[in-house]
């Protein structure tokens, strides 16, 4: 999308370059009659990423342009495909008429699509949020600001340097802004580099803060604890302006500001999420599970896409878990009311984007009539909600709007089976606007009298197969056959013939067919207006509509919480202060829900970061090391996010991290070493955890040879155990058995173990893990189990027993064994 230098050859020519140059990082859709045109550099792009023919348009036939071009009916999904690869579209609309316009007709850019401010319903998924961000630097601090065009959520933070990537990992953005500055942003965060970039001024902070007070229409940003921000507030001003820039004055949902909060939610980092497999699998194929999916049984789009939410940013704070447990106990212990309260819940459909659609000016009739619905049912809502005790539950009850008025007036004006698009009179109601009613009679009456009119004709002409008709290019007409043209009578004009008939009109069609598209033409500009009065009145009540919304969500959340505890058997956990984990009969609630009901082996973990603070766990492959580990993780997760947990008891001290790390192996590598990899995954949990944080490691140190690894291993947990800025918690799965002798000089670790049976020379797991160490290494049984020939066996039986009287390894100084 470079800028052309061409020079304009004809006066479009002109029209299209003074476009392009406002709207330079985009690809520009010129409308010329049926087609969108793209010329130079847009044509080219299109052409290859959109598979279009590039042929040139070449007046002067010295310089041809090169130009591509969609049908204008088509070119919603050619948007789309574009907006998808992360493009951004203008579109430049014909708005003269181009048969009345003499000359050039006039243009103007009706719309921008962007990958962060789509709004269109099968761009955007809609139990995901959509983000557009703004980043700005000053020293160590970003400044950051995100919207979600579709719900009008609006996010203010200044973020630390360090810390950027990890907090706003968890939001789901799909285009940035930041500003142009000399140095071309090598200063900025990665984030930034294929940012769309705005002139500096716009990050500015006193213009942002003014800019931020205005369109929130407040005197004072202290209300939304934004106050006090720094470079935030210049990212918020320059959003601000950008969305501006691409959605006009649309913005009327974006009603209030939050802070995004650093210090409020557990940091889940991305290999952490990925390794949990929390909102992703890992692998993609049928039996492909997430927690999310696990835990998922919210019946609406704002509360499927709350619970991702609550799942990627878990609480740290114990009154605030405790207050959502609290909601999912009274729920899961009330099931009638529960269930009363999900009938309800089930019947809204999602307010937040509709708000934003009706924003936007996207919203069709059958949107406002979905938000109508939505408004009437705050009464019951209030009411269904009102039953609970439980804070979270009646807090929110109380303060939920009502918002029956506008819901009934919207019920009562928009016809039940409100159309897809306006202005074809099926919008509203019959009876609620009388100049509409009549409009409506005169098209109709019209058209009876139309349709009369060929029975009278037959009559009068005696032309039995005389038929009227209509089409969009001459109207109403009367068809006669060749056969009885001879009776066609004098006053009929002839307007078109066909193969087999003639075509006529009479004066006394043309006059009432100009009636009757005059009804039609004031039937629709009627229409559209009493709309579009009709959805700025929905708009003032866009802060109360929002709150519902969010209403809706909350109690969705918590209640699926509290279905799928029912469900699946989760109890209450315990949150405590202290530094410990102890689970009774926990199980893992994702490898649980796909194997038969009574298979998962429930099992005991007791950690404490006083005492126990490392368990170290050996045993075979395949055992069960990998699920164990990961268990612990997402019980934390689950139980700080205010979910019930699969286990039996579950006591937990508040977490401020969770990491998960996975050593390095063959299937996982891309490119980058995979080992430098896992290394620098390591390096970033020995540097940021803390005494409260929980360390999950898997086979860490597989990706180099033996004693590299085995040696890093080593070295990492003795790290954990003795670093002076606290240990955490950990649980450090490994084939390598030489750690089991750890505990000896480390006084708060613990081996633990997988049992295994050996039942007539074969291997059983029991997958119940147990304190102490595997008495051997069971990988020459599982290698004869897989069919490895007997003599391959045997022979790897003896280098086995020869490695190990070469005094493999003593505590605290590996050595090179002999080679046997
Ligand atoms: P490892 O890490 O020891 O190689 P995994 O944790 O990957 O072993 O587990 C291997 C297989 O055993 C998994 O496919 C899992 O479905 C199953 N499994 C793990 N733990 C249990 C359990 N407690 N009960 C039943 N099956 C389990």
């Amino acid at each position: 999308m470079t800028r052309t230098t061409a020079p304009p050859q004809t006066p479009m020519m002109r029209q299209y370059l003074s476009f392009k140059e406002q709207h330079e990082d985009a690809i520009l859709f010129f409308r010329m009659g049926d087609f969108y045109e793209m010329f130079f550099a847009d044509a080219e792009l299109a052409s290859k990423e959109l598979g279009l023919t590039l042929t040139t348009r070449d007046r002067a036939k010295s310089s041809p342009i090169p130009m591509a071009g969609v049908p204008h009916h088509a070119a919603d999904g050619y948007i789309a495909k574009l907006v998808a690869k992360g493009y951004r579209v203008a579109v430049c609309e014909q708005l003269g008429d181009p048969a009345r316009s003499k000359g050039l007709v006039e243009r103007g850019i009706v719309e921008i699509v962007t990958p962060g401010t789509v709004l269109n319903d099968s761009l955007i998924p809609d139990r995901t949020n959509n983000f557009v961000a703004a980043l700005v630097r000053d020293g160590d601090t970003i400044g950051f600001a995100a919207s979600d065009i579709g719900t009008g959520e609006f996010f203010l933070e200044d973020v630390p340097r360090e810390s950027f990537s990890e907090t706003i990992s968890q939001l789901n953005i799909s285009e940035w802004l930041a500003p142009r500055v000399a140095d071309n942003g090598s200063n900025l965060p990665a984030e930034a580099d294929q940012a769309l970039r705005r002139p500096e001024w716009w990050f500015e902070r006193t213009r942002g803060k003014k800019e931020l007070m205005s369109h929130f229409g407040v005197a004072s940003l202290r209300g939304f604890d934004c106050q006090d921000l720094g470079p935030a507030l210049g990212a918020g001003g320059a959003l601000l302006a950008y969305l501006q820039e691409v959605r006009g004055t649309r913005l009327d949902h974006l009603v209030r500001v939050r802070r995004l909060g650093t210090r409020n939610y557990m940091v889940l980092d991305e290999p952490t999420r990925r390794n949990l497999e929390l909102t992703t699998p890992l692998v993609a194929g049928d039996d492909a599970a997430t927690l999310l999916m696990t835990l998922d049984r919210t019946i609406t789009s704002p509360g499927a896409r709350r619970l991702r939410a609550w799942m990627e940013r878990p609480l740290v704070e114990l009154e605030k878990i405790l207050n959502r447990l609290d909601a999912v106990d009274e729920l899961f212990n009330r099931p009638t009311e529960t269930a009363r309260l999900r009938e309800t819940l089930k019947r809204f459909k999602d307010l937040e984007r509709l708000l934003g659609k009706t924003a936007g000016g996207k919203a069709s009739p059958r949107d406002i009539r979905a938000l109508g619905e939505g408004s009437a049912l705050t009464p019951e809502l209030k009411e269904v909600l009102g039953v609970f005790q439980a804070e979270s539950l009646k807090q929110p009850a109380a303060a939920c709007p009502t918002l029956a008025p506008i819901g009934n007036r919207i019920l009562g004006a928009v016809s039940e089976t409100a159309p897809l698009s306006v202005g074809d009179g099926a919008t509203f109601r019959e009876g609620w606007n009388t100049d509409l009613d009549e409009l409506r009679l005169r098209a109709r009456g019209g058209k009876e009298w139309i349709a009369r009119l060929q029975e009278k004709e037959r009559k009068k002409t005696g032309i039995p197969s005389l038929k009227v008709g209509y089409n969009k290019v001459f109207g109403y007409y009367i068809e006669v056959t060749a056969a009885h043209q001879a009776r066609v009578p004098d006053h009929y004009t002839r307007k078109q013939t066909l193969v087999n008939a003639e075509r006529y009109i009479t004066p006394e069609l043309k006059e009432e067919e100009e009636k009757i598209l005059r009804a039609e033409d004031e039937l629709r500009s009627l229409e559209l207006e009493l709309f579009s009065r009709l959805c700025q009145e929905v708009l003032t009540h866009a802060e109360a509509i929002q709150t519902v919304a969010e209403t809706v969500a909350q109690a969705d959340v918590l209640a699926s919480l509290a279905e799928v505890a029912r469900e699946n058997n989760f109890s209450r956990p315990e949150i405590s202060l202290e530094p410990v984990l102890t689970l009774k009969e926990s199980r893992h609630p994702v490898v649980e829900s796909l194997l038969p009901s009574g298979e998962f082996v429930p099992n005991d973990l007791d950690l404490d970061a006083r005492s126990r603070q490392i368990g170290i766990i050996t045993g075979p492959n395949m055992s069960g090391k990998s699920t164990f580990l990961r268990q612990a993780g997402l019980i934390v997760i689950m139980a700080q996010m205010g979910s019930f947990v699969p286990a039996k008891k579950a006591r937990l001290g508040l977490v401020d991290r969770v990491f998960t790390r996975v050593g390095a192996s063959d299937n996982i590598s891309q490119g980058r070493s995979t080992f430098m990899v896992e290394m620098e995954e390591t390096a970033t949990i020995l540097n940021a955890a803390t005494g409260n944080s929980l360390v999950l490691l898997d086979e860490v140190g597989r990706g180099t040879s033996t004693y590299d690894g085995l040696s890093i291993a080593w070295a990492v947990t003795e790290h954990l155990h003795t670093r002076s800025q606290g240990n955490p918690r950990t649980l450090f799965a490994t084939h390598f058995h030489e750690l089991t002798g750890l505990p000896q000089i480390l006084s708060r670790a613990v081996n633990l173990t997988v049992e295994v049976k050996e039942w007539n020379g074969k291997v059983i797991f029991l997958r119940k893990i147990r304190d102490g160490t595997a008495d051997r290494s069971y990988g020459i049984h599982v290698a004869e189990l897989a069919g490895l020939p007997p003599e391959v066996v045997d022979r790897a039986q003896q280098v086995r027993t020869r490695l190990e009287a070469s005094g493999f390894m003593a505590p605290g100084t590996p050595a090179r064994p002999t080679v046997p």
